[in-house]
């Protein structure tokens, strides 16, 4: 059978799509967290769960007075894992959490302030080489703890940009994310905001099936309406049903899988 072809892809609006969720969502106050390094282990643990379960996995945390990279590292990991269960995956997680704070530990003295006086690429680069640390946390922490100016992306801006038109199936990461940082300016304000703006769109009208009728977009034409789902960049679902938590997975399998970012 010959393949649909694809759409051509066109400019997006940006600015005026940032007009548009902005005068409809208002402001997001994006990253809710009480210090740095407490955003940066919500990044980790808001990987393929509902905020909901991040917010009460970090307040067990918080109880158990490990919110500090050394206290962090050194608790023993069936206890880590316990502490953050409520955010799923939790076996897995509890290594990525211990390979971040051996690294922080290791290269940075446990020190965040130190950890972010690295230049940003050579943060992400050495992120990027932290077990379980792909671009969307990566791009979290430089984002929202280090308040650099680098666009995150998620499944959600890939989906409201296909169906628009204004991204290609099958886009890299890093591709989606230029389309952003060539056209707007280099503002890590901008990008935050933006980005807690299309997870509001996302969870609200650009759904799996999409609620154009009250959308705050719904004025520009869509391409599609039914773009192939499927993670950019690394895959962290992939990834832990490979990793051999099979008792965690079914205890994770139970809950519903909601897109990720808080609040
Ligand atoms: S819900 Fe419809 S109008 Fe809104 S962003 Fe998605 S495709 Fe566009």
């Amino acid at each position: 059978m010959p393949r649909k072809p694809t759409p051509p892809v066109s400019e997006p609006p940006l600015r005026a799509i940032y007009r548009a969720l902005a005068a409809h969502f208002g402001p997001q106050r994006w990253w809710p967290a009480r210090t740095r390094f407490e955003m940066m282990v919500g990044a980790i643990l808001t990987q393929n769960t509902a905020w909901t379960n991040v917010e009460r996995a970090i307040a067990r945390l918080r109880r158990a007075r490990a919110l500090e990279p050394r206290r962090l590292h050194a608790a023993p990991l069936p206890e880590l894992a316990e502490w953050i269960r409520p955010a799923g995956y939790f076996n897995v997680k509890a290594r990525r959490l211990r390979a971040f704070t051996g690294w922080l530990i290791e290269a940075h003295g446990g020190s965040v302030n130190r950890l972010f006086r690295t230049p940003p690429d050579r943060l992400r680069a050495d992120l990027l080489a932290i077990n379980g640390i792909g671009p969307e946390t990566a791009d979290s922490m430089l984002l929202y703890a280090g308040g650099h100016p680098v666009f995150v992306v998620d499944a959600y801006t890939r989906r409201f940009l296909i169906r628009h038109g204004w991204l290609r199936e099958g886009a890299s990461y890093d591709e989606t994310a230029e389309v952003f940082t060539r056209r707007l300016p280099r503002d890590a304000a901008l990008f935050n905001e933006f980005h807690a703006l299309i997870v509001a769109l996302g969870k609200q009208y650009c759904r799996a099936t999409p609620r154009c009728d009250a959308c705050p977009l719904r004025r520009w034409p869509r391409a599609r309406l039914d773009p192939p789902e499927g993670p950019i960049g690394p895959a962290p679902l992939i990834e832990l049903a490979f990793s051999g938590e099979k008792r965690e997975r079914a205890d994770s399998g139970r809950r519903k899988i909601r897109r990720s970012t808080p609040p």
